[in-house]
This record gives structure tokens, C-alpha cells and sequence, in this order.
């Protein structure tokens, strides 16, 4: 007999259920008798709302499809989103691999088995600390070793250790091999966190997805979406994307500036340039001036003459990259990486006239009455000096200066004025900037056959020391010596030469607002020996350039201009980004100088009135 015709359809068949009506049935209602589940239960779940971040992993890796992510009414904050996992138990199998790859660990299971309702809709609601019940939880499975889906820690970078990298000016960070690569970029879980923290919204886990299928050609596309400047970028942004990775909450955050290195370094210049050119979108017909070849003016430059226009950068200096070439240490950044990535805008047609000095040369309002539009990325480039008794002796220098002369002299030493390399310096400040000097002039007193004698004195404790902290932590290694929560007084100058500085504790940098506001103890004095000082304590504006009649037009708030969401100041045909904006990195740089093309393009198609 077939199975067919076991169960083929009879004319008793409807009645036939009733001989069921009283066997006892396999399931029931409530248990007559509650028993505690074994503490290791997989029941139902629990989440702890704040610590959440909505990154939807959850979501990602269910088999049974049981979590969907709902939009919730929570502060926006960096790092998270505003959606929450809501679990459908008519399909959830309860194999806990949700909160096995939970990548804060705020997701968990209770002990709690039972739920009687004759409402659906209470199978399906988002979990928070009180659970289904909003009873007292009995905590169930958790996470242990064995069964962690997460990889957590970072591949390690290979770098030159300290001990021979202080004996030249070698980029000391070495790359990712393929292998290596593809390794840290299986880590990332595509929750797009990192997206809203990147302020160039950059896709981090396309070109991340890329470097997983060995396609560094599709990341290099999908970096240039929102990036000209992604060889400088890989190795020395300031990534605050990684502070908000997911991964990073319980693990390392995933290597993403190092990732985008990787793509870059394996892309030829040739065929870089081959792609950016396949991206060239329409023709536009104006002229566009741009003062400043740093960040945010090459930026601006890439992406208008990707839209066709015809641009002409104008830079005072004789190189292009504004603080990419004469600030960041090549140890840090060579010139080769920035000359590649130069060297792609370049081949778009953009122009740069370097040695003109925009205000001397050339004044704004001749670029004006020969452009359509102009736009202004003059950065930080005036140093400050605390302007204490001493500072100026001609052995106290300011950072940027000295920085300038050192790449100098480091890419043409026949030409350039040889920087001074003193048996023993102190910088004053506790920033990258001071940590570039510091880290600069180390190099040099080795490559002089000296002993390293370079110190650091900030206000701030080492606690609350600006610098990254891989800096202060490579800096150290190299032999710097910080001398933290010191005020400078007084330089102290013996027979005309400096000696030292005087200094007082600093018992409190910020008030309770979080206000610079220090506050000193004079009673408590040191004297930090250094036969050269450098102040390294910020940077900034030169608005020379600007004749009085446009500056009186233009707003400023705390030396910097204000501009609205498309980088227009006050004067339409002038737009402006990077450190006379916002700062204080170059990703905010090339943010602003991608917001400002589309702006300077809006402004030369708008519909006139
Ligand atoms: C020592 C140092 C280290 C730093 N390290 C890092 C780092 O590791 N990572 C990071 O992200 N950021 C770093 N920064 C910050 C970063 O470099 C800046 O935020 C960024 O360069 C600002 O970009 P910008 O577009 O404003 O132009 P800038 O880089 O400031 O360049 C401005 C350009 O305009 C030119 N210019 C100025 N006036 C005129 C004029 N009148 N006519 C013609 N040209 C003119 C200048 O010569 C210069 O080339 C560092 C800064 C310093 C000082
Ligand atoms: S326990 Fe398993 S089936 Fe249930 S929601 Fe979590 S991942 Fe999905
Ligand atoms: S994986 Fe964890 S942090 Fe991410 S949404 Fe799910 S519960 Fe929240
Ligand atoms: S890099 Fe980190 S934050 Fe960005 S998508 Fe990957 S896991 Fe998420």
C-alpha cells in the first residue's frame, strides 16, 4: 500500500480526531509543579538596552531569522544606532548564537521558560534588563571561551623596533602582508558603525569587504567615493572611526587605517589614476581657484575636477600637502606615500602653482575676477609661543618651524639649511605636535652619533596628555622623558645660554565645566635642564591674505570662519574648509573639501532668480 493511499482522504476522516479527545495531551498549558531551570537554561532573552549599541550582528548571524531590529527613541550618540533587537519567539530555536557573537555582551538568557499568552504579538518584543516577565531574572546561558564567535584580537603590525628605528627617519610601520590582511578584515562584522564616525563617511566595510575577497582594485573605488587622499590616510588619520568598532568594545576595534593602507600600497599609481578617471561624472564649465594644497584644498580640487571643472590650486609653499609635507615627521608619513596620492589629482588635470603666495603674489580679488569661485584651505600655519621671560632667546624655537626645516633638509640635505640638533632639548606641550619634535629631534641626535637627551613638559597630567597614545607609548620606548602636570614659568638663560626652564606644578588644567582653566602651585618649582626649548602649544590662522573689505564680511567664531553645511562663507563665491573650519585632522580636511566642491557646483548651477 502506498502512502498515498495510508492516508488518502475517507469519509469518516473528520470524526477520526475525536478518539484523541481523551488521551492525555503531550503538551501542557502551565506546569503543575514550576521547576527551576539549570542555570546554563536557554531561555528567553534579556538585553541591556543602554549598553546595546544597535549594531544589528545579532540580527546578522540568527539561522531562524528570529531578531529584527527596531527603530527606538534614544539619543543619537556616535558608535550607535537608534534600533534595538526585537526577538520573534515563534521562530527563535534558541541556539544562543546571538549572544554568542553579541559584540558589546549586552545580550544574554534567562532561566525563564514559560510564557502563556493568547496575544502573538507578545512572542515578539524587544528584550531589555527586565526580560519578558519584567520579573526578577534568573540568568541563564552566557558566553564562555569555547564559544565565542567574535575574533578579538587585532593582528599585530609589524614595526621596526625602537631601538633601531630611532637611528634613521625609515617609515617604522611596515604594512599588512596579504595574508595578514585578509586575516584582520575577517574580523569586521559589517555593522557599519564606524561609518558615521569616519566625519568623511567613509564606506569602511566595503573597502574592508574588499580586502576579505582579495579585490583591492573594487576598495580602492570604493575609497576614492569619499577620499583623494588615502595612502596619507592610511597611515597617519587620526581614526576615530576604530574608537566606536564594534569589536572594540570587548576585543581590539578592527584595523581599519591600516586596512586602507594595505589597499593603497597594493594599487599601482598607473592604475589608480586609471580609475579615478573612469569616475569622472559630467562636464561643468567654470574656473575654480583654491588657496592651500593641503587636505581640504586638494580634496576640493579632486572632486571638482572629477565634475569637470578646471582648477588651479594656488600654494605659497614650493611642495604641495600643506602639514603632510612639512609637519607630520617622515617617519611617520614618507613623501612617497603623499607624492601618490598627490600625483592622482594631479593626473585628473588639476593644477598647482606653488611658490604663490595668495595675498602677496597674487591677491584674492584677482583670483576672484579670473574664477567663478574660490575656495580657501590655508590651514593652521602660525605657530604660538607662551611668550614667558626668555622665550625669546634664539634657542627657544616654535614647533612648526623646526618641523618644516627638519623635512627639509631630510628630502634635499645639499640644499637645505641643516636643523639644529642639540645635545639636550625640552618641548613644551603635550600634543602630537610636541611628540612629532620630540620624536624628530631623537632621530637626529642618534643620526649625530649622540645620546638621545630629549624631554616633554605639559600642563596636563599623563593621564590627560592629548597625545594618542600610541605616540606617548612608542615615544617613550624611544627614550622620552615626560615631565607631565608641570606649568613653564621662566626660560633660564646662563651666560647667554638657555639652561633650562623654570616651572611650577599644575595642580588642575580644566575646570569642573571642562574649561581650559589651570591652576598652579608656585610654592612648587622645578627646573627642567634643556640646552633648547621648543614650544609646541598650538597653532594658528594667518588671515594676511584677506583684504579688509572681504574680512569684514566674513564671520568668525574663535578665529575660525563660519560657513554653512555646504562650506560657504558669508561671500558667495568663497567657500572654505579644513583648520580654518573645523580641524583639528586632515580627514576633516578632505571632509570639507568634498562638501565644498559639491557646494562651489550647487553655486554655479543654481537657477538664478
Ligand atoms: C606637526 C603636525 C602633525 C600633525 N599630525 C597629524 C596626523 O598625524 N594626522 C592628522 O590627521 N592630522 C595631523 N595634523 C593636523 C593636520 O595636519 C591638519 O589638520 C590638516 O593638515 C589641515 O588641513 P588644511 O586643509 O587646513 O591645510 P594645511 O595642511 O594646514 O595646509 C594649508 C596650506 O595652505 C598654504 N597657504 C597658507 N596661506 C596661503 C596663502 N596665503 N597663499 C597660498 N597658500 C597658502 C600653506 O602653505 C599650506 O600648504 C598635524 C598637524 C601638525 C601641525
Ligand atoms: S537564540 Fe538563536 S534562533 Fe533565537 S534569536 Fe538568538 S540566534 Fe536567533
Ligand atoms: S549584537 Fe549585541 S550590541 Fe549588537 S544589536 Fe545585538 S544585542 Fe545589541
Ligand atoms: S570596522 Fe568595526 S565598526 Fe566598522 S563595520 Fe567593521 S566591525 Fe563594524
Amino acid at each position: 500500500m502506498s502512502v498515498y493511499e495510508t492516508y488518502k482522504k475517507s469519509f469518516w476522516g473528520p470524526t477520526i480526531a475525536w478518539k484523541r479527545l481523551f488521551t492525555k495531551p503531550v503538551t501542557i498549558k502551565i506546569p503543575k509543579v514550576y521547576r527551576e531551570a539549570a542555570e546554563r537554561y536557554r531561555g528567553f532573552h534579556i538585553n541591556d538596552l543602554e549598553l546595546c549599541s544597535g549594531c544589528s550582528t545579532c540580527s546578522k548571524i540568527c539561522p531562524t531569522d528570529a531578531i529584527k531590529m527596531v527603530p527606538v527613541d534614544t539619543e543619537v550618540e556616535v558608535g550607535k544606532k537608534a534600533q534595538r533587537p526585537a526577538i520573534d519567539y515563534g521562530r527563535c530555536s534558541f541556539c544562543a548564537m546571538c549572544v554568542d557573537i553579541c559584540t558589546t555582551g549586552s545580550l544574554k538568557m534567562t532561566r525563564e521558560y514559560i510564557h502563556v499568552s493568547d496575544d502573538p504579538n507578545t512572542f515578539f518584543f524587544i528584550p531589555d534588563e527586565t526580560g519578558i516577565h519584567q520579573q526578577e531574572i534568573h540568568q541563564g546561558y552566557q558566553r564562555d571561551e569555547d564559544s565565542e564567535l567574535l575574533d578579538l584580537e587585532r593582528v599585530e603590525m609589524t614595526e621596526i623596533p625602537a631601538e633601531e628605528r630611532i637611528n634613521s627617519f625609515i617609515e617604522y610601520v611596515k604594512g599588512y602582508s596579504k595574508e595578514q590582511a585578509i586575516s584582520e578584515a575577517a574580523r569586521c562584522v559589517d555593522c557599519e558603525l564606524c561609518v558615521d564616525a569616519c566625519p568623511a563617511n567613509m564606506d569602511i566595510p566595503r573597502y574592508i569587504e574588499s580586502v576579505f575577497n582579495n579585490d583591492t582594485a573594487k576598495g580602492v573605488d570604493w575609497i576614492y567615493k569619499t577620499n583623494p587622499l588615502p595612502g596619507v590616510c592610511g597611515r597617519v588619520c587620526t581614526h576615530k572611526c576604530e574608537t566606536v568598532c564594534s569589536i572594540g568594545h570587548r576585543g581590539e576595534a578592527v584595523a581599519i587605517r591600516w586596512l586602507k593602507r594595505y589597499i593603497m600600497d597594493q594599487e599601482s599609481e598607473e592604475d589608480i589614476i586609471r580609475h579615478a578617471r573612469e569616475n569622472i561624472v559630467k562636464k561643468g564649465t567654470g574656473k575654480i581657484a583654491i588657496v592651500g594644497a593641503g587636505p581640504s584644498g586638494l580634496a576640493a580640487a579632486y572632486y571638482l575636477s572629477l565634475m569637470g571643472y578646471d582648477v588651479t590650486i594656488f600654494e605659497a609653499k614650493n611642495l604641495p600637502g600643506g602639514v603632510m609635507r612639512y609637519g607630520i615627521p617622515r617617519y611617520r608619513l614618507p613623501d612617497e606615500a603623499l607624492d601618490k596620492d598627490i600625483n592622482v589629482i594631479k593626473a585628473l588635470g588639476v593644477k598647482i602653482k606653488c611658490n604663490t603666495s595668495v595675498g602677496k603674489d597674487i591677491t584674492l580679488n584677482e583670483l576672484k575676477e579670473k574664477h567663478d569661485a574660490v575656495f580657501i584651505g590655508t590651514g593652521f600655519t602660525l605657530g604660538r609661543s607662551s611668550e614667558i621671560q626668555g622665550s625669546d632667546h634664539k634657542d627657544v624655537l616654535l614647533a612648526l618651524p623646526l618641523l618644516e626645516k627638519i623635512r627639509n633638509y631630510l628630502r634635499n640635505p645639499e640644499e637645505s639649511r641643516k636643523p639644529p640638533v642639540p645635545d639636550s632639548l625640552l618641548v613644551i606641550g603635550g600634543g602630537n605636535v610636541a611628540m612629532d619634535v620630540a620624536r624628530s629631534i631623537v632621530r637626529l641626535q642618534r643620526l649625530e652619533g649622540k645620546e638621545a637627551n630629549v624631554k616633554i613638559t605639559s600642563l596636563e597630567s599623563m593621564e590627560e596628555l592629548p597625545a594618542d597614545l600610541e605616540e606617548i607609548v612608542e615615544g617613550r620606548e624611544e627614550g622620552i622623558q615626560f615631565f607631565p602636570s608641570r606649568g613653564p614659568k621662566e626660560v633660564v638663560i646662563e651666560n647667554g645660554k638657555v639652561k633650562g626652564l623654570k616651572t611650577v606644578a599644575c595642580t588642575r588644567v580644566f575646570d569642573e565645566k571642562g574649561q581650559f582653566n589651570p591652576i598652579f602651585d608656585e610654592s612648587n618649582v622645578m627646573l627642567i635642564d634643556g640646552e633648547m626649548i621648543v614650544e609646541a602649544i598650538g597653532q594658528a590662522p594667518d588671515y594676511a591674505y584677506l583684504p579688509d573689505e572681504l574680512k569684514n564680511k566674513l564671520e568668525f567664531i574663535k578665529g575660525r570662519l563660519i560657513v554653512n553645511e555646504k562650506g560657504q562663507t558669508s561671500i558667495e563665491w568663497l567657500f572654505a574648509g579644513g583648520d580654518i573650519v573645523s580641524g583639528p585632522d586632515i580627514i576633516h580636511g578632505v571632509a570639507d573639501g568634498h562638501k565644498a566642491a559639491v557646494g562651489i557646483d550647487e553655486f554655479l548651477n543654481r537657477e538664478e532668480e
